[in-house]
């Protein structure tokens, strides 16, 4: 496969989706997936996509799973923190401009995630990028215990205890000090 190709890795032609469905395994590079630019959260390596495509009339259903890692600042002293996640992925793909996705079938869409597909190729991109953008930490934490950064100098407490920390005893106590005295400028 030619270079310029290596990005329809998840685009399947309708006619080459055989009657006992079709297995897909493959991985996506950041740069291919796209992602809305987030400025903190970012895909370091590619994201594992595997599961099967099965046609049944003209819907095409996808199940598998969705894998990768994703890199984010840890919510206490901002290192970065690569997480990694695993999600179920179950979706329809169904003729765009099809009335079943509205009215009866809301309740049999429900458990699935919809997409359509243009009668000739299923795109599964937009069903990629949605998962791994859900799967998104709201969170990270670096360790369980991380001590974050000083509330006052902004080291990384994780690597020594900063200065100020020796001076004003147990931080916690510097944190009440704050909040018992008014600020009388
Ligand atoms: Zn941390
Ligand atoms: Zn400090």
């Amino acid at each position: 496969m030619s270079p310029s190709l290596s990005g329809h890795v998840l685009i399947v032609d309708l006619a080459k989706l055989p009657a006992q469905g079709l297995i897909l395994e493959t991985a996506i590079g950041p740069a291919e997936l796209a992602l809305p630019e987030d400025g903190q959260l970012s895909i370091t390596a590619p994201v594992q996509v595997r599961g099967r495509l099965t046609k049944v009339m003209e819907q095409v259903y996808f199940h598998g799973s969705i894998c990768g890692t994703v890199a984010a600042p840890c919510s206490r002293c901002l290192e970065s923190v690569d997480d990694g996640f695993e999600v179920e992925v179950r979706g329809v793909f169904l003729p765009s401009g099809s009335p079943r996705l509205s009215d009866d079938d809301a309740v049999v869409t429900d458990a699935l995630d919809v997409y359509s597909h243009d009668g000739s190729r299923i795109n599964l991109y937009p069903l990629v990028r949605d998962q791994v953008v859900m799967a998104f930490p709201v969170q990270t934490l670096c360790r369980e215990d991380c001590a974050g950064l000083c509330q006052a100098c902004g080291a990384n407490l994780n690597e020594q205890p900063c200065a100020c920390e020796i001076e004003s005893g147990d931080p916690r106590f510097a944190v009440l000090k704050q909040l018992k005295s008014p600020d009388l400028t």
